[in-house]
């Protein structure tokens, strides 16, 4: 979409001839190019042409606090003035690199009490693996070293985290890490067997990555990797007690448990971290982004426990050490940016809000499934999925032709509502500071916007 304005239409140019978007269907985007954002405000974002839209992805599951806050700004700029970058490695740090690391241990649960900080999602996890071979190593188990993770689940896009992710479509062109991953099936209740307790479908699945580590032989396998709530896999909650019966699994043959929280964490489910709050499990290890600065700075961080740090950190017979890290671990700006939005979230007690409000929004949503395309509203607080099938009985599929997501984000994005497709499904991961009436514009575009692809499905004959 060019924009009109003459200016913009420049920067569209510019982006379309050399900006290579991250995750982008390039045989569309060479047709319409990208729209040019150029302002932003609370839940709100601005397009060239002075055009507002209520932004439902929070830019992407992490602009928590909202846009255009100017004490971030200030925060961020105050930080540059007095020293903007300085090595962290060996003896040096800074003040918001150690500050918020003791702000993350004060708000992680259990004995999660030591910060390891990389630029985003990706790295935290790649960190997550690099710690647990270490751990192992030092413990004398050196072929302790495979991971389990879910299919469908979204771990990153570095070349190790993209093995760990078990989104098939992401693997295309690619060859997964298969000597050290290795994927179990995803607990997505919607898609169960017809007349199967939730109860059965919960313990087949735990059962199922017990038989996994048997197969693989436990002395082999270091770690399992799950999101709370699966995001870019659909929004899957996984049936009640799963974690937690997952956990014991892990606890039983030695594997240490990551919980992926780069969408999770900083109040998207109403806590700051989701894994005790929400799913009663305090894992070994949690990663962290997005939320974490609110986007307004890349950061990621993978917090472990006490008894991973104490191995770790230990002084190694043969001199070895931990060797692993960026330029830009601590990055003093960015770690400003996260104490800062930290303690806005704190004292606007946006996670309170979220468990009031996000309860408003799921059972709004849930008003959808009188529409016949919907066959599943999902997720919990302002973390939200929209499953549009062909049939609601048998849950088949739309024509992947059909592009329904996408046609269903393209009507409601000319209505001045963001909602991001993902295949045949709509994903909605608000800012926190969403209204009552954010939330029933929000419902009313999506019911006319799902109308209008209706009417377009069935005069195209889909
Ligand atoms: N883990 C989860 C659960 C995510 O949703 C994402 C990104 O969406 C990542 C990891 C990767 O984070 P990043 O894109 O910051 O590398």
């Amino acid at each position: 979409s060019k924009p009109t304005n003459i200016s913009m239409q420049e920067v569209w140019q510019q982006d379309r001839d050399h900006y290579i978007h991250p995750w982008t269907d390039f045989s569309t985007f060479k047709e319409t190019g990208s729209m040019v954002l150029a302002d932003s405000d609370n839940v709100h974002v601005v397009d060239g042409d002075g055009n507002r839209y209520l932004d439902g992805i929070g830019g992407l599951w992490c602009v928590n606090i909202g846009y255009g806050r100017e004490e971030m700004a200030q925060a961020i700029a105050e930080q540059v003035r007095q020293i903007p970058y300085y090595s962290c490695f060996g003896h040096h740090t800074t003040v918001p690199a150690a500050k918020l690391a003791a702000k993350l241990a004060e708000l992680a649960p259990g004995n999660l009490n030591h910060v390891f900080y990389g630029c985003g999602g990706s790295v935290a996890n790649d960190t997550a693996v690099r710690i647990i071979h270490f751990y192992f190593n030092q413990l004398g188990q050196k072929s302790k070293k495979k991971i389990i993770s879910r299919i469908d689940g979204y771990h990153g896009s570095t070349y190790m985290a993209m093995s760990i992710t078990g989104v098939k479509f992401d693997h295309i062109g690619f060859d997964i890490e298969e000597q050290l991953v290795h994927h179990i099936s995803c607990p997505n209740p919607y898609r169960r067997p017809a007349g199967q307790s939730l109860e059965d479908f919960c313990n087949e699945k735990v059962q199922e990555l017990e038989d996994k580590i048997l197969e693989l032989g436990p002395a082999k396998v270091a770690a399992f990797f799950a999101e709370p709530i699966m995001g870019a896999g659909g929004v899957i909650v996984p049936p009640e007690g799963y974690h937690q019966k997952i956990l014991a699994v892990c606890r039983k043959y030695g594997v240490l448990y990551v919980s992926d929280e780069v969408v999770t964490a900083f109040g998207r489910l109403g806590h700051m971290f989701a894994s005790e709050a929400e799913f009663g499990i305090v894992p070994d290890i949690i990663t962290c982004a997005k939320g974490l600065t609110s986007g307004y700075l890349p950061l990621g961080a993978t917090i472990l426990s006490d008894e991973i740090y104490e191995v770790i950190s230990k002084p190694q017979a043969d001199g070895a050490i931990f060797t692993h890290g960026f330029t830009y671990s601590g990055h003093p700006v960015s770690c400003a940016a996260g104490l800062k939005n930290i303690e806005i979230m704190e004292r606007e007690q946006l996670c309170d809000q979220v468990r009031d409000m996000g309860a408003y929004f799921e059972a709004q949503l849930k008003t959808l499934l009188d529409l016949p395309i919907v066959g599943d509203v999902r997720g919990r607080k302002f973390m939200m999925c929209i499953e549009n099938v062909a049939d609601k009985e048998t849950k088949a599929l739309i024509d992947p032709k059909a592009r329904v997501g996408n046609r269903i984000a393209d009507h409601c994005q000319a209505r001045g509502l963001i909602v991001r497709p993902l295949a045949h499904m709509n994903v909605l991961s608000p800012p926190l500071t969403l209204t009552k009436e954010h939330i029933d514009f929000m419902i009313a575009t999506l019911r006319e916007s799902i109308e209008a692809t209706v009417q377009e499905l069935r005069s195209e004959g889909f």
